[in-house]
């Protein structure tokens, strides 16, 4: 991800690795050598959230992605888009994959998933409606918070986290599900 780009969106010159003095002393980025140009890959913000069915007994909404390969169930996710606060985004988000209308959002917490290069900003979504999943998501299932369990990845700890916070223990996947992170945004 580092050299996702090869030549200068400005002026088409070949990109450089090439070390320049900044705030924290010198430090080599990717640069145009032409017009200096920096490639900053400063990390993508992603929203997550952890769905809470207000009319299903407050179970809990996990999604399989299409694309991902095994049976790993994670949470809706989706990157934030110009013009909008992160809780527009969730919403907007959530209602796009699942159809569900969301009544009430509360921030979890802030996770790096530093694979993808992400930031994962993530909500406790209380939702309501009929569930109709968009074309990229295989498949849902309910859980409660007692059988759900966590990965140890981004928004596998914020599940936990809310998890915790409401008073209960959380349960863990050793082996994280690849995907269930914020891998789904990228190729996923
Ligand atoms: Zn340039």
């Amino acid at each position: 991800m580092p050299n996702a780009f090869t030549y200068c969106p400005t002026c088409a010159t070949t990109l450089q690795m090439l070390s320049q003095p900044e705030d924290g002393g010198p430090k080599s980025r990717l640069r145009c050598p032409a017009c200096g140009w920096t490639h900053w890959n400063n990390p993508t913000p992603v929203l997550a959230a952890v769905i809470e069915l207000a009319d299903r007994d407050g179970q809990l909404l996990l999604a399989r992605n299409a694309a991902w390969p095994g049976k790993a169930f994670g949470l809706i996710t989706g990157f934030m888009e110009a013009g909008e606060t992160p809780q527009e985004g969730i919403a907007r988000e959530v209602h796009e994959e699942t159809s569900l209308v969301v009544d009430s959002l509360s921030l979890i917490g802030v996770y790096d998933f530093q694979r993808m290069n992400q930031v994962i900003i993530a909500y406790h979504a209380l939702a309501r409606g009929e569930i109709v999943l968009s074309p990229e998501l295989a498949e849902y299932r309910l859980f409660t918070p007692d059988t759900v369990r966590c990965w140890r990845a981004g928004t596998g700890y914020a599940l936990a986290d809310w998890l915790s916070a409401r008073g209960h223990s959380p349960k863990w996947v050793e082996i994280p599900p690849r995907p269930a992170d914020a891998a789904r945004l990228e190729s996923w």
